[in-house]
């Protein structure tokens, strides 16, 4: 039974699981880009607090480590754009850049103790507020893992300068005058860790909408299957993979056999219970990083990576006899549909997504004219490339 309660732990779960769904980790290095840059300007402002106080007192040395390791921000910083820039970013970047961008702000603060300012370091909510900016711009990666490092990170480094500053009397007078300024103590810093804790939480929201909706927009609305566009754009990428790994790659093109007779019998309302039904039977059979799509009207199209066109077309083939094994129930009424279908490889067949599109769907075409409710997956006729259909359904 679902409450809010429970509804709110599958969200919890849902956000902290990777993002597999590559529409995701896509936008996720778009964000990591966006931040990239925010983190080099930003950075880059901050040096203006150094620059013009050395203006004005050359000898103040604070002022030059600050600026020094203000410049090797900017160069990481750099060096992190041109990584997210990639079309293949390391699988680190995220952590790497959190990472940095928390130590940053924790050395911001451990700058401000040395320099003699404990309570400002204590009490600015200005530079404090930094590590709630790093926490929340954490959810543009669009991966909660990411976002609860970051934000547990966090907390532990500013325990960390905190204890740091305590412990070398850097603290100072500060920690002594809790009503002000906060005790240096891990209980001093409570309510510093709650908004700590809230603004991770915040990232986390963001993470799970910016989910549903990117999930929203690459999705058929009727079966939940992938459309049309979205699929076509991952058919390229997913072609262009496996040719770099010399990997085999199939497209199926599966098109329901005699469907308008199915809407013109019981309705267009029943007609879509059919779709999903068949959307749901052919998601079940196949891999969880198959690709499969609802390309038109009745038609469907599957994206086998890592398999040969004899497998793909064993598969679309078990599929095509789970379909017609089993009528659906529309209504009380037994429905019986059949399905044709279209296999084609890459490598074999061509190498870019509307050749190989082509190609399934001429073989479609062929399985259609042949007499239907069977796959084709090779262009010579009348060989083993034709699956016909058991004598019982011809
Ligand atoms: P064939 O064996 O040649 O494929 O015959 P068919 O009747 O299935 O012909 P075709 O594939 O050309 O027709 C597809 C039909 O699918 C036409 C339309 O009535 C129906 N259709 C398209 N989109 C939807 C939809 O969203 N819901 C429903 N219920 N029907 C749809
Ligand atoms: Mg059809």
């Amino acid at each position: 039974m679902s409450s809010p309660f429970s509804d709110f732990i599958a969200a919890v779960r849902g956000v902290l699981r990777p993002p597999i769904e590559p529409a995701l980790a896509d936008a996720g290095r778009e964000g990591e880009l966006v931040v990239g840059r925010a983190r080099v300007s930003l950075t880059l402002l901050f040096m203006l607090g150094p620059i013009a106080t050395l203006v004005r007192h050359p000898e103040e040395s604070p002022a030059w480590i600050a600026l020094g390791i203000a410049s090797v921000f900017v160069a990481a910083g750099l060096g992190t754009v041109q990584l997210a820039h990639k079309k293949h970013p390391p699988r680190w970047l995220g952590v790497a850049t959190s990472l940095l961008d928390v130590t940053l702000v924790t050395i911001l603060h451990a700058l401000i103790f040395s320099a003699g300012f404990a309570p400002m370091a204590l009490s600015s909510r200005v530079t404090f507020s930094l590590y709630i900016f790093v926490i929340v711009a954490s959810g543009l990666r669009y991966d909660g893992r990411l976002s609860v490092f970051t934000g547990l990170l966090a907390i532990a480094q500013w325990l960390g300068v905190i204890t740091w500053a305590r412990v070398t009397g850097l603290a100072g007078a500060a920690a002594s005058d809790g009503r002000f300024y906060g005790d240096a103590t891990l209980f001093g810093q409570l309510e510093e860790m709650v908004v700590l804790l809230v603004a991770t939480a915040f990232a986390l929201i963001l993470v799970e909408r910016a989910g549903v909706l990117r999930l929203s927009s690459i999705r058929d609305g009727l079966t939940g299957l992938l459309n049309r566009a979205y699929f076509e754009e991952r058919l390229s990428l997913e072609i262009e993979r496996m040719s770099r790994h010399r990997r085999p790659l199939a497209l199926a093109l599966l098109d329901i056999d005699r469907f308008k007779p199915v809407n013109d019998s019981f309705g267009h309302p029943a007609g879509d219970t059919v779709l999903r039904e068949i959307a749901a039977r052919i998601r079940s059979h196949v891999r969880r990083t198959d690709l499969v799509a609802r390309v038109g009207g009745d038609e469907f199209a599957i994206v086998l990576p890592e398999t040969s066109i004899e497998d793909a077309a064993a598969k679309v083939e078990e599929i095509r006899q789970a379909l017609q094994a089993q009528t659906i129930d529309v209504g009380g009424q037994p429905v019986l549909t059949t399905c044709s279908a279209g296999v084609a490889s890459a490598g074999l067949d061509g190498l870019t997504a509307e050749v190989l599109f082509a190609v399934a769907d001429a073989r479609l075409f062929e399985a259609k004219r042949e007499g239907r409710d069977r796959v084709v997956w090779s262009s010579q006729m009348g060989s083993a490339a034709t699956v016909p259909p058991p004598p019982l359904h011809s």
